[in-house]
Formats: C-alpha cells, structure tokens, sequence
C-alpha cells in the first residue's frame, strides 16, 4: 500500500475572479462588518501523515476495491490520487475502476445473494448489529478518516459515524420486521397473501458530503432486506467507505454481500446501469446525475430512489423565538460548511424582526471558528475543493452586481486553499442566483417578506423541494405553513432535523423515495402476490 504524505500538492489557483463590481459593505448599528473571522491557526493537532499512519495501523485506511473477499486493483491497473481538502496533500491513491470492475462487482454480488437472502431474519441482524458495534468501537478512528479526506470538524465528524451507524442499528432491527400480509379473498375457495422478497443486487452511489452516512443510510436497509450491494462512493471520500466495509467484513458479513469499486463515475454508471442481475439503483447526489441515471436505469427498468439536491427555505415570522429562530438557522446553514441538501438555502425573514434577526444571526455567525478539521474549536472546515470555492465565488460576484448587501463575510478566509469566510447576505430577492440555485457553502442570504401568503409562495417557488424550514410560536400557523410547503421533510423551530427513525426525502426534482424508518425498508423488497385456490378440498 502506497499512502504518499506531506507531498503539499497545490491546487491550482481560483482565478482572480473579484470583478471591479464596487462591494456593497452595508453601514448598520450593529457590529458585523470588515470582520475578521476568529480563525484556528493552520497548525493542526494531527497531521495527514500522522493520521494516516495510525488509521493504517489500525487496518483502516484501505485503498483497494474490494471484490469479493479481495482487496482489488483497477483490472488495467489504474490509480487516482485522494486528496486532504484542507492541505491539500495526497493522502493515498485508490483504483481507477471501470466498467470491467464494476462487471466483477456485480458477479461477486450477485453470486451472493442467494446464500445472504436465504440466511434468516434474526441471523442477518446479529450481523448487522455485530457491524454497527465495531462502527461504534471504531468511532474515533473512522471521524478521523472522514476529516482527512472530507475536511468537517472532528466532532461534527465524529457525529456523522454516530449518524452513521444509527442506521445499521435501527435496520439491524428492522430486519426481523419484514411482515407480509393476509387479505380477506373474495372467493370462498381462495386464500389471498402478500409476501415481501428482497428485490436482489443493489447499486448504491454516494457522494463525498457525508462519507458514511450516505452509505449506511442506504446498505444498512438493503442488507436487512436481504439484498447484496455494489457501492460506489465518491471519488473524493473513498476511505470512509473502504473502512466501513472492512469492518463489515470483520463483523461476519459474507464476502459479495458488500463490494465496492470507485474511479471512472460515468463508466461504473453506465455498467451497472445496463446490467440486468442489478435490480435496483439507489443514488444521493446532485439532481443532474440523478436524471442521468434513471434515464439510464430506464433500459432495464430497474426500481429506482434518488436523494437530490435541495433549495430549502428558512422561514421566520414576526411571532418567532428570535433565539430559536437564530440557533436552529445556524445549525441548518452552516453544518458541514454549508455542505448538505438540507442547509437552508433562502433565509425569509418577516419584515417585523428582519432587522433584529440580521443582527443576531450575524452576531452568531461572527463567532463560527473556520479552520483545519483536527484544530481545535473548528467548526467551520474548508470546502471540498477548488470547483466548490470557484463556485460560491463567482455566486458572490453574481449577486453582488445584483445589489446584494454583504453583512458579513462575503470572501474567501485568510487560511487561503479552500476555507471561505462565513457569509450573511442581505436584501437579496427571489429572482437572484442565489435563491434559485443550491450554493453548497457557508452563505446565508436573508431575503425580505410581508405576509405568510409571499412566504409560501416564494417558499415553494423552485422545482427542488426536500427540506424546509418554520420558525413560529403560532401553533396553528406551523401547521398552516406546514402543510402548504411543497417539501418531503420540514423542521418547525429545528433546524437539524435528520434521524434514522424518520423517512427522509423529498418530493418535485429532490428525488424518489424515503430512506431511513420504516419507510426506508420498502426500497428493498417486492411484494409477492400469493393465491391460493381450491382451499375447500377435504
Ligand atoms: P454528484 O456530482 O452528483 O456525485 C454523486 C455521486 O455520483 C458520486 O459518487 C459521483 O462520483 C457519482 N457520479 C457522478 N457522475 C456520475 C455518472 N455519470 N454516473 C454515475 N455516477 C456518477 O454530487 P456531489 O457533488 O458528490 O454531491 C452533492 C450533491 O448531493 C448536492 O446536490 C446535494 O444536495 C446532494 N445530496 C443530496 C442528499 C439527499 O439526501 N437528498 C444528501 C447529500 C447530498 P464521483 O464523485 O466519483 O465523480
């Protein structure tokens, strides 16, 4: 194994893109402006080398596919680099797998199933409770690796594998809960039943924000079910997942139950899109590629569930708790830097507290610590790399030529690479960039508005619609508001609101289907219709 550190690769410059737009810096009573982050110093506790080192030694940092029972090289021995987001640094290379692999994948999953399927209900969730239990024991090891190679806080890290985990718990569980049913028949000779069968090979792709989570949330279910899995997690973040399947491994999982193969996305996707012994896809990530593949999984009319990008609104009236309304938006904007589907994306504030909710929201935000995963009191992480920054940048840029008011922040953070300052955005309208398109950064904008009607109206005014939230001590109003918002979950006075025991999800072009809870188990089976005739033979 080759884990090559402290090679300090560069990324390559974000162009100088501060156009000669004069910044709009807004004078205002309160203190929030030319702020200087309170910003951990780039000396890290733990570096790249040292981190790596330990996860090696503890059989963690993986960095082959995995086949099978076989740590595997890309077949024409191809290898990317892994990057550290926050140094930039290499921290392994991995397999650069194609289509070939992800055909060896599918055989080995496939070859498992009948055995894994076949095993009982209570056997396949000691198993899974086995796995969740070295999640837990390995705790630290693992948020380590998701700080590595992802950048979030430790803690925050280290909160994901307790999230993560949940899941092979709670599906541990539900495995002995797979119940069919008995329908009264309609003809006295008959006797009708519903069996629930696993659906087969699975193929789940993931995304870099939430490097475990993302995988349990989905595998946890499937092997519940009785399903075997072919994973392909990011390109950016493998090691979490290469970790999380060897403790599998470890736990007693057969080998072919889980295999994972990573490297060339459009060529894994297509090859296991076209196969016919892959039953089902199972995909988070952006709204482009989730149309992709269910186009793609059209050809062999697979089942199909897609966890999408999300444009969630941050509502707060008049009658709000201004400290509620100000803690459960921080938590909803700016976990993982502003980097997941749920963020709030448009902050609507009622004009009755705009003004003391932009000044308390800010107050907030001014004290967000951004740094390096491992320093401590980090709570702000770099983003994931260059395309992420040039992003958010050039969003800045757009909205500022708009007439957006920067409150706060608005640049990248003196830490250089890809750490951005903790923004607040005001005066921002409907039809900006910003409130039309997910900015998957730490940029609140706070938009305006009049009557609860405007709120709604703007609320559901995006073809996204997975997460929104209210901030109200109306009673009936939450449940009004509630029930209008075109949106698969919605937070009333929350503002981190995911669990294992509750289905997530969203509705419009935020995707298909529930994961997580009960709910999360019906992707992974099909209902057998059992009928049974001449029952009135003696
Ligand atoms: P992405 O670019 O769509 O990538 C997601 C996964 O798809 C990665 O594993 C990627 O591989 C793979 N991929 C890319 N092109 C592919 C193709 N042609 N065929 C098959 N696979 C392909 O999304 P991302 O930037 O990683 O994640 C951010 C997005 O995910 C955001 O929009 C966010 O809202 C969404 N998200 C949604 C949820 C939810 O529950 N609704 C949760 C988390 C994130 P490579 O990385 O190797 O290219």
């Amino acid at each position: 194994m080759r884990v090559a550190v402290a090679v300090g690769v560069s990324t390559p410059p974000v162009a100088t893109m501060r156009s000669s737009c004069t910044r709009r810096i807004v004078a205002v009573s309160y203190r929030f402006v030319s702020m200087h982050m309170a910003a951990a110093p780039l000396s890290r506790t733990l570096s790249t080398e040292s981190v790596a080192a330990r996860l090696t030694s503890a059989g963690l940092l993986r960095t082959k596919g995995l086949i099978g029972a076989n740590w595997t090289d890309a077949r024409d021995g191809k290898t990317m680099p892994v990057y550290n987001p926050s140094t930039g640094e290499v921290i392994a290379d991995v397999p650069f797998m194609g289509s070939k692999d992800t055909e060896d994948a599918i055989s080995s999953a496939y070859d498992a199933f009948p055995a894994w399927s076949k095993l009982t209900a209570t056997e396949r969730s000691q198993l899974l409770r086995k796995w969740y239990d070295l999640l837990m024991a390995n705790k630290e090891e693992i948020g380590q690796l998701i700080t590595l190679e992802q950048g979030k806080p430790l803690k925050e890290a280290i909160g994901e594998v307790n999230y993560g985990a949940s899941f092979i718990e709670y599906f541990a569980e539900e495995a002995k809960r797979i119940y069919g049913d008995i329908i009264p028949p309609t003809l006295n000779d008959r006797r009708i039943l519903v069996l629930k069968q696993p659906i087969g090979v699975i193929a789940a792709i993931t995304p870099w924000n939430f490097p475990l989570a993302m995988i349990t949330r989905k595998v946890g279910p499937a092997l519940a079910c009785g399903c075997t899995a072919v994973i392909k997690p990011s390109e950016l973040t493998p090691f979490t997942a290469l970790a999380a399947v060897e403790l599998a491994l470890q736990a007693g999982i057969p080998p072919g139950v889980l295999n994972v193969v990573m490297g060339d996305a459009p060529a894994i996707g297509d090859a296991l899109m076209a196969n016919t012994r892959v039953r089902k896809i199972t995909f988070t990530g952006s709204t482009a590629v989730g149309k992709k593949l269910m186009a793609g999984a059209a050809g062999t009319v697979k089942k199909v569930s897609l966890e999408l990008g999300g444009n969630a609104p941050c509502i707060i009236f008049d009658d709000a708790d201004l400290d509620v309304a100000v803690k459960g938006t921080l938590g909803s904007k700016f976990r993982n830097s502003g980097q997941t589907c749920v963020c709030a994306n448009r902050i609507l504030v009622q004009d009755g507290i705009y003004d003391k909710f932009a000044a308390a929201f800010s107050k907030a935000v001014q004290i967000l610590q951004v740094g390096d995963g491992f320093s401590e009191g980090a709570s702000q992480g770099p983003l994931i790399n260059d395309a992420a920054i040039e992003k958010v940048t050039l969003l800045l840029i757009y909205i500022e030529l708009k007439g957006a008011d920067v409150l706060l922040g608005g640049k990248r953070h003196s830490l250089g690479r890809t750490f951005y300052e903790p923004t607040v955005l005001g005066n921002i309208s409907s039809d900006m960039i910003v409130s039309r398109e997910e900015v998957f950064g730490p940029v609140a904008p706070l938009m305006r508005f009049k009557t609860e009607e405007e709120a709604i109206s703007i609320a559901n005014d995006t073809n996204a619609g997975l997460a929104a939230y209210i901030f109200t001590t109306n009673v009936q109003r939450s449940w009004r508001v509630t029930e209008a918002l075109e949106y698969g979950l919605v937070g009333v006075n929350e503002g981190v609101i995911s669990t294992e025991v509750a289905p997530f999800g969203g509705v419009k072009q935020s995707g298909l289907g529930r994961e997580g809870s009960k709910y999360g188990m019906d992707e992974y089976l099909e209902m057998k219709y059992v009928c049974l005739g001449d029952m009135n033979r003696k």
